[in-house]
This record gives structure tokens, C-alpha cells and sequence, in this order.
């Protein structure tokens, strides 16, 4: 394991934002966790653990901790449907792994940024799949009871970009060291999730193995979403909303999309209320994908708080909805 002093975190988020953290570890084999997480607590240290920070803002202050990034590697084979991914590997690389192999489950998560370690932490999903759906468990380490653990899909309360590794008591407890999923055979049938039937409307397209949907879902996310080594983001900066049926009604009744599950699109919201393209502190509302702040400029944690401050106010105003952040902060 690697150990280094003093490391900008805004090196390590894709957001590019964020001060100095005091220690940062890089983890290459199993056993580094333990040894990692014991050399935090002989100095009573917190820790945060990172994989590619595509999905996490730094602060100005930095952090006064120890982060531990996740470079554990491997992919293998329990059976022939069944595959143990480490969590230090790129979620794409499983992908293309999977689906040259003819296997479906997660090809539309392809050029979902981040490693197979934060997979299961947000439940991440794409284009109608979700990780949850072949999901098994995972091998973790547990910062609590200070051992190795297998936790299985049952017990981590997936939702919609939730799981027991990033809401509630047991947030950051766990350290994901590997996931375990089971794929299939099988073809995903039209009709497809929106953009993804349009495209294959459009080329006539018939192919739906693996690897062609899986073609098709890189092309088209790269169309509109900005690659992290070319512009500074973390993907969707706010979630969707889901409301109650009464909710539900009222923004019906202003003509909003509601859609299945009561599920607002926040995109929509910012869409409408004519923010697309427009900047706000350094930081730029994509004009390609509503959902999507970039740091154009910002310097500091500071900008993109008022960024995000007047974006939720412009759509409080609007739609009397309060819109929720979808990255973590690191503190
Ligand atoms: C351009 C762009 C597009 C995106 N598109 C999508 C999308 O379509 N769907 C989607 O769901 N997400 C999307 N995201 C968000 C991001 O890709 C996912 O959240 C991804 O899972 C983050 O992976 P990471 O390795 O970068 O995790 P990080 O950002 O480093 O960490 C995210 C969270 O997981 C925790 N964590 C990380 N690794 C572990 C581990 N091994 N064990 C325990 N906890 C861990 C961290 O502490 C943190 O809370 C997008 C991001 C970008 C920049």
C-alpha cells in the first residue's frame, strides 16, 4: 500500500474541487484495508473512502483524515454466469469484460464512470438497469466490528441511489473490497429505455446483444454527457424527485412530466425554468444535459454552494419543489 501526505483532493474528485488531505492511501490488496484502517486509528484518524470521485465534492478545508482509494484489481469467474469483480477495478472495464463475453445484466451501465467498489453504494443505473438486478453481495471490511464481511443484496437496502453504504447508521461502516453479480444469457428486449429506443429506431438497428447495446449506450451517453478528463463534473449534480400522490397531482396539474413510482425529472424542472446553458459562479448548467452542473471556473467549494443554493431557489419559486444534491461531500 501507498501512503501519501498532504494530496489535493481536487486531483482525486472529478468535480476539481477541494483543499488538502492530510493522508491519502492507496489500497492494492485485501489485506491493505485492514492495515490501512489500523494505521487511521493508531492516530485516531477519520476515514473516507474514494474510488474514482465521480461521485463526490471536496471542500475548501480539505480533509483532516485519512482517505483510503480503492485500487484493489480483479475479475473472475465463481461459474459460468457468476463473476467476483474487485472493487478497485473501472465499473466500464467490467462491462466490457462481461459483455465481450456475450453476457447481459450491465451492459446499459456502460460509461457509467467510477469503480465497481462504489457500484452498490448509490445502487448506480442507467438506461433501465440497475446494479441491483444482478447484484448478489459483497466482500467488505467493517470499520465497526473491525473484520472482513460478506454482505448479501438483501441486507443493503437498495433503492434509488441509496443502499445501508451511503444512508443511515451504517454509512461509511463498510469498505467494499469486491462484488459478486450473476448475469445471463438473455437478450434485453424493445422497447427500450427513451434515448436508447430513438437510437435504435433511428439506425434500424436489430442487434441487441451485449456488446451492441453496449456500443449503442457509450455513443449516446458521450453525445450529451461531459467526459470527466475533459470537463469537471459529477454527472447528474441533482436527483430526481419522487413525490405523494397528492404532490403528484398538483405538478400534474402545472403540466410537469410525472412518471411512473410519482417520479418528477429534476433535468425537466431545470429545463423549463430556462436554466440550461446558464452559469452561475464558475459553474455552468450543461446545455446538453439539464441535469448536469460543470465547474467552468469555480475555484472553490464556496462558488459551487451558491451555485447549487440559487439553482434550488430559481425551482422552489417555480414548482414548490426543493431539489436534492446527488453527490456526497467529503467531510
Ligand atoms: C459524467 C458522469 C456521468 C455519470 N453517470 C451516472 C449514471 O448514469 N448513473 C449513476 O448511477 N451514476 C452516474 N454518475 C455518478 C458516478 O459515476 C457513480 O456514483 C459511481 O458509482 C461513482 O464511482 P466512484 O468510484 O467515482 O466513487 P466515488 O465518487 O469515489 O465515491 C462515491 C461514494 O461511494 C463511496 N465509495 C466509493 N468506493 C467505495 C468502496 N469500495 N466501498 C464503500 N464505499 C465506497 C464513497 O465514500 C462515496 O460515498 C456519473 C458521474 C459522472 C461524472
Amino acid at each position: 500500500m501507498k501512503i501519501n501526505e498532504n494530496v489535493k483532493i481536487k486531483e482525486l474528485t472529478t468535480m476539481r474541487l477541494g483543499g488538502l488531505a492530510r493522508y491519502v492511501i492507496e489500497l492494492e490488496t485485501v489485506e491493505d484495508v485492514e492495515k490501512a484502517y489500523l494505521f487511521a486509528k493508531e492516530r485516531q484518524l477519520p476515514v473516507f473512502i474514494l474510488g474514482t470521485g465521480s461521485n463526490v465534492i471536496g471542500k475548501d478545508e480539505g480533509f483532516k483524515g485519512v482517505i483510503l482509494l480503492n485500487r484493489i484489481k480483479g475479475i473472475r469467474f465463481i461459474d459460468e454466469l457468476t463473476i467476483d469483480a474487485m472493487g478497485g477495478e473501472l465499473l466500464d472495464d467490467l462491462v466490457a469484460f462481461t459483455t465481450e463475453k456475450n453476457l447481459s445484466g450491465i451492459e446499459a451501465l456502460s460509461a457509467i464512470p467510477g469503480t465497481v467498489g462504489a457500484a452498490p453504494v448509490q445502487n448506480v443505473g442507467a438506461y433501465g438497469q440497475e446494479i441491483e438486478q444482478v447484484l448478489e453481495s459483497v466482500y467488505a471490511y467493517d470499520f465497526k466490528e473491525e473484520k472482513y464481511v460478506t454482505i448479501k443484496k438483501e441486507d443493503m437496502n437498495l433503492g434509488y441511489r441509496q443502499s445501508i453504504f451511503n444512508q443511515g447508521e451504517d454509512a461509511g461502516r463498510y469498505l467494499i473490497i469486491s462484488m459478486r453479480i450473476h448475469l445471463s444469457h438473455d437478450r434485453l428486449t424493445p422497447p427500450f429505455y427513451t434515448s436508447l429506443q430513438s437510437y435504435v429506431e433511428e439506425h434500424q438497428i436489430t442487434d441487441f446483444s451485449p456488446k451492441s447495446i453496449r456500443e449503442m449506450v457509450t455513443e449516446i451517453r458521450w453525445s450529451k454527457l461531459p467526459k470527466p478528463e475533459e470537463m469537471a463534473s459529477s454527472g447528474s449534480f441533482f436527483k430526481n424527485v419522487y413525490l405523494d400522490d397528492q404532490e403528484a397531482e398538483r405538478l400534474r396539474s402545472m403540466n410537469v412530466p410525472v412518471w411512473e413510482g410519482n417520479k418528477v425529472p429534476s433535468g425537466w424542472l431545470i429545463d423549463h425554468a430556462g436554466l440550461k446553458g446558464k452559469s452561475f459562479y464558475g459553474m455552468r448548467v450543461s446545455e446538453k444535459a439539464a441535469l448536469i452542473l460543470i465547474n467552468e471556473s469555480a475555484q472553490s467549494y464556496a462558488h459551487l454552494k451558491q451555485a447549487r443554493e440559487e439553482i434550488v431557489s430559481i425551482i422552489e419559486k417555480k414548482y414548490g419543489l426543493t431539489l436534492k444534491q446527488e453527490p456526497v461531500e467529503l467531510e
